[in-house]
């Protein structure tokens, strides 16, 4: 547990939060300012920055967790779509530095906008970038 963490206190039952399920390891709860009415955070309770520091195993576990968690999203919203979302780094939108996987229910005319402006890349800087990234993995 990290001292000052909003999460950690959340996730460990210090500070409130409207809380879906708990178990030893994990925590889901309802975005306090929700991008829609059911918006879920998927919280690990152990202080885990984001996903550079995310084991594979523990991972596996949150993202089983989200399959379970998103059916009985759909079943009691009627949600049409559902993103699962999970920001690393403060350019990319992570406001709270411990990690969390967002369950964002969506629905026709819901205002939401996750989009992007298409780069344009060709062949030869596809394969390169491709390459490059494969032969780290
Ligand atoms: P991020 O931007 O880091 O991916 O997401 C952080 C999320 O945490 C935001 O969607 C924000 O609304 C939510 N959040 C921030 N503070 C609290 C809080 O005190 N309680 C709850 N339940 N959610 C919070
Ligand atoms: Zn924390």
């Amino acid at each position: 547990m990290k001292q000052g963490c909003i999460f950690c206190n959340i996730a460990h039952g210090i500070m409130e939060s409207v809380t879906l399920f708990e178990n030893l390891e994990f925590r889901v709860i309802l975005d306090k300012f929700p991008a829609a009415k059911g918006h879920v955070l998927i919280l690990p309770k152990e202080h885990i920055e984001d996903i550079y520091e995310l084991d594979a195993e523990t991972a596996g576990k949150i993202f089983a967790l989200a399959t379970i968690v998103a059916k009985a999203m759909r079943e009691v919203l009627a949600c049409e779509g559902l993103n699962v979302l999970q920001n690393n780094g403060e350019v990319a939108g992570q406001t709270v530095h411990h990690f969390h996987l967002h369950l964002i229910p969506r629905f026709e005319q819901d205002h939401i906008n996750i989009s992007w402006p298409i780069q344009e890349l060709s062949d030869d800087d596809l394969e390169t970038i491709g390459q490059a990234i494969s032969k780290q993995i």
